[in-house]
């Protein structure tokens, strides 16, 4: 009965123990009874695994938080140059490798090597007009943000 009574009496104290809220003196009389009483223990143990999930569902929300916080940081003209940096660079690359494949192609006549040449040069043009328009729209935008 005696005991019964203690454990209720424990089981109070055990949230407090928990969160650190306990005086040095009602934390240690916790402790001894934790070593002490199996029933409380696992309880306590519980309650600590709850603690802990929470705790956990709590810096998941701040790392969403945190993301979204830099996600909105990349202002839409640096997500632009970044866009631009990986279209330009992803461009390049796929040109050198077809004019590599292209170049070491023996079984090519002259003439043809022509032929892709040009469309691949017609094809850079047109790459970079529209590059180019784009910087001036860009500047013109800008323009117009100093006017207003
Ligand atoms: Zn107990």
């Amino acid at each position: 009965m005696h005991q019964s009574n203690n454990c209720q009496q424990f089981s109070e104290l055990i949230t407090g123990y928990l969160d650190g809220e306990l005086t040095q003196q009602d934390s240690q009389r916790v402790s001894l009874h934790l070593q002490s009483c199996e029933t409380c223990k696992s309880s306590f143990e519980e309650l600590q695994a709850m603690q802990k999930l929470i705790k956990q569902s709590k810096y998941q929300n701040m790392d969403e938080s945190q993301l979204e916080h830099i996600v909105n940081d990349l202002t839409s003209k640096k997500l632009e140059l970044i866009s631009w940096v990986a279209i330009v660079s992803g461009f390049v690359f796929v040109l050198v490798l077809a004019g590599y494949e292209f170049w070491i192609d023996t079984s090519l006549s002259g003439f043809e090597k022509f032929t892709v040449g040009l469309l691949i040069a017609g094809g850079v043009g047109l790459f970079l007009s529209v590059l180019r328009q784009r910087l001036k729209n860009r500047k013109n935008d800008k323009y117009k943000g100093v006017k207003l």
